[in-house]
This record gives structure tokens, sequence and C-alpha cells, in this order.
């Protein structure tokens, strides 16, 4: 239901969590985070973002520094239940099973239930019942034979190869505990808007989620995937082919 990405230099829970707040008045029934800090942390619950915001604090508080606090990248979802109920262990992101990448979605995966089958008979056990967690398992395969200088452009063409399996409406963010700094989203038939700041960068459903932080905007087309990182916004189709977003200027009042 509501999306927010971060990457830049400051922690990243707290604004990804202030976004989340933001996007609230759309409605949701369960929320959750992930950061990467050489490790990859999740925390969601159930509930109102108070609940979620009641377990973070009840991490950070077991743990002076705890790495949850201290990344510089981060996702956070509230999640409007399509597929499986509104649970803890629903809630997004979703993990794969290596740890490595962790996945946040809005909109149905139409297509989940074969794909949910081929990864089962390959051996992959499901931790919940969402369309969502497909796409974090394709993820993780997929970053096995994925091309690129760096591990943010092998996150983004994974990302192109799991969106070219999907049918339906997604936002998809995604991160990668191997590629510190980036994080990666990708839509169709849904929408995913860019902020860019100085020295950090958004990703949105809707601006209003980084607008107190930035007036400065990208909106993606249909089937594009993008990179941000502190200092890059990198946009493509869903074949790897250079592409465009919609620059504009928010100049209404948060
Ligand atoms: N279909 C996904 C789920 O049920 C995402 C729902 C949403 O847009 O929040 O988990």
């Amino acid at each position: 239901c509501g999306i927010v990405g971060y990457a830049g230099a400051r922690p990243a829970l707290n604004i990804v969590l202030d976004g989340l707040r933001r996007l609230e008045y759309r409605g949701y029934d369960s929320a959750g985070v992930a950061i990467v800090n050489g490790e990859l942390l999740t925390a969601k619950r159930a509930g109102k973002l108070a609940n979620l915001e009641k377990a973070v604090t009840e991490l950070l508080a077991e743990e002076a520094g705890h790495a949850l606090g201290v990344g510089t990248t981060g996702i956070g979802h509230t999640r409007w239940a399509t597929h499986g109920g509104p649970t803890d262990r629903n809630a997004h992101p979703h993990r794969s099973l290596d740890g490595r990448v962790a996945v946040i979605h809005n909109g149905i995966i139409e297509n989940f239930a074969k794909l949910r089958a081929e990864l089962e008979s390959a051996g992959i056990e499901f931790a919940s019942d969402t369309d969502t967690e497909c796409a974090a398992h394709l993820l993780s395969i997929a970053l096995h034979d994925a091309e690129g200088d760096t591990p943010g452009e092998r996150l983004a063409d994974a990302m192109r190869a799991v969106c070219r399996r999907l049918e339906g409406a997604f936002t998809l963010l995604a991160v990668d505990v191997q590629a510190p700094g980036v994080v990666v989203g990708a839509r169709r038939n849904s929408p995913l808007v860019v902020g860019r700041g100085q020295g950090e960068n958004y990703l949105a459903s809707d601006v209003s989620a980084f607008i107190e932080h930035t007036r400065e905007a990208v909106e993606l087309g249909q089937d594009q995937v993008v990179l941000i990182s502190g200092d890059a916004i990198v946009i493509t189709d869903f074949l790897g082919n250079a592409a465009e977003g919609k620059t504009f200027h928010i100049d209404w009042d948060a």
C-alpha cells in the first residue's frame, strides 16, 4: 500500500518511519522496515505503525548503537493485505532464504501461484502466504547470474530479470546486503517516484513520503527499474536499456 526507500549518509530508520507515517492516510494493516548495515535487518508487525515503532524501540534499547538504528540504506512498507491475512509473518519486507535480499511490494502479482509452485518444487520453503514472497526468492536466484560492474548494478539487473517474469501490478523495492548504499525499485501498473536530494535519494509510492526532504522528483514510467544510491539515480526499462522518468518540481505545501 505504501512504500518508502532511502539511500544516503544519514541513518535510514527514522527517515523511513517518518515516510511511512506520511503515507498512513492511505490505510494499511501492517508495517515493516529493512535496513542494510553490513547485515540485513528487518522488523515487521501487524497493526498500526505504533506496533512496529514499539518493536523497533525495543530492539534499539537492547543494544546501544544497534545496526538497525545506524544503517544508511533502508526500505519501509505499509501493507494492505490482498494475499494472506494481516499477520506479522505476512507483513513486508520478505527476505530470501539466504537472508541476502529483502523486498517490499505494492499491488498483486497475478501469476504468483505458478511461480510459488515452481520455487517450492525447487525446495524453497515459503515463510508467508503472500504473493510478494516469490519475488524475494526469484531475486536471490537471479542474483547468481546477474550482470554488472558493481553490486548495485547486479541487483538492478536481477530485478529486471524478475520483473520480466511477473504479471500484474507491482511497485517493488529491494535491498541486497552485498550492495550497501543501494536501493533498487521497479514498477508496472502501480506508482513509484524518486526524490532527488543532496548526497541522498528517496523512493516512494507517493511524493508525500519525502516532501519534507526534497521537492525535486522523478516519476518512473511504465515497466521501468531504478537504482538509487546517495549520489546516483539510474533508470532503465525491464531489458536494461537506458530510460528516463518524468522530472518535476513539487510545488504544493506539505
Ligand atoms: N499483495 C501484497 C500482499 O498482500 C501487497 C499488498 C499491498 O499492496 O500492500 O502482501
